[in-house]
């Protein structure tokens, strides 16, 4: 399936450029509905950019349907196709890293398969990192078809992210952005098993600038997300990337203690000078059940951060590769063949 086709002149223009200069990483989980037309759109846009070499790398994330034959089947004049197949779903973040690690790119862009990241904003990305910038960060400054209740929490939590981590997270960025390469290189030094990738893409810093776009709609298929697991997402990002929650929980601890010892003085002026007797089973009982709650919630909090360090302790691989598969674009099967 031959999907776009480019004059000669560019043939030429490209393989004169011998570095990769752009890599587009796309993680696949279930897009089989999705990717014929997302590849025909990227292609499109690759084929405006006659200055770039570009590779554009699928990563399989163990999808369940025909993704990774249609993967297989894709074709294209104007770029090198790479395509890795993970051996099971190790969700989003994963393929993001496998992907990472794979890229040849001077730069790279992420992308979703839904056509959720407009391709057609690559130009702009890329004119940014020609004028010396190594992040481009994509900020969403609408989420269009999505509901009410997922934007108003999604903006709730990326304030909230925002407040209590320790590395600079740009607010309303998604995975979608540029990296580059010096940045891609540091990312892949990082040993952590705990991928949150939005704050991993953050923490090297280097220099940084925002683009703005309105979030489409997905054009086919459904979220692969549910409630839960965004959540665990979210907690995944604030437990990764801060300790503030450690840190509130003791000043929690040590500011009910402090109220209940005034609390303790408070009751014993009033039974030995006063003389009134101690009542009150049902406040006895408020307090009971409001301590139990916050120890346990504590407790919880502790857990999460002890869980995160069973993980990292056990050390395995982020993700494992299945197969692999590579088809050079038309201008350089000609240079080598
Ligand atoms: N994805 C993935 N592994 C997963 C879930 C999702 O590689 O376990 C990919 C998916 O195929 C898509 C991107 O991550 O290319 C974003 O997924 P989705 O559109 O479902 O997320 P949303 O836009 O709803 O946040
Ligand atoms: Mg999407």
């Amino acid at each position: 399936m031959q999907l776009i086709s480019a004059p000669k002149q560019l043939f030429q223009k490209r393989s004169l450029i011998k570095n990769i200069t752009l890599s587009i990483l796309v993680p696949i989980y279930n897009e089989s509905e999705m990717l014929t037309t997302f590849h025909h759109e990227v292609c499109k846009v690759a084929a405006s950019l006659p200055d770039e070499n570009i590779e554009l790398l699928y990563v399989n994330d163990g999808s369940t349907d025909d993704s990774w034959s249609l993967l297989e089947s894709l074709k294209s004049d104007i770029v090198n196709i790479e395509r890795i197949n993970l051996s099971r779903n190790f969700g989003k973040e994963a393929a993001m890293t496998a992907g990472l690690d794979l890229v040849k790119g001077e730069s790279v862009i992420l992308l979703d398969a839904d056509l959720q990241d407009p391709p057609s904003l690559i130009p702009q990305m890329l004119a940014k990192w020609r004028e010396g910038f190594d992040v481009v960060n994509m900020k969403r400054t609408e989420r269009l078809g999505e509901s009410r209740f997922k934007t108003a929490s999604a903006h709730i939590y990326y304030r909230l992210l925002a407040a209590l981590s320790d590395v600079p997270i740009e607010k309303d960025v998604g995975d979608f952005r540029l990296l580059s390469r010096r940045v891609i290189d540091h990312i892949k030094k990082l040993p952590e098993r705990n991928r949150y990738m939005k704050g991993i893409m953050a923490w090297p810093g280097f220099k940084q600038t925002n683009l703005e776009f309105e979030r489409p709609e997905r054009v086919a298929g459904e979220t692969k997300w549910s409630f839960l697991q965004l959540v665990k997402l979210g907690l995944s990002g604030i437990t990764s990337f801060s300790v503030k929650p450690l840190k509130i929980a003791t000043w929690l601890g040590a500011s009910i203690s402090m109220g209940a010892f005034l609390y303790s003085v408070f009751v014993m002026f009033k039974t030995l000078i006063l003389g009134d007797p101690v009542a009150g089973y049902p406040s006895m009982m408020i307090v009971q059940l409001w301590l139990g709650g916050v120890q346990l919630i504590a407790i919880g909090v502790l857990g999460e951060y002890v869980g995160r360090i069973f993980v990292e302790s056990k050390g395995r691989p982020v993700y494992l590769v299945m197969d692999s598969h590579s088809t050079k674009a038309k201008h350089q099967e000609a240079d080598h063949g």
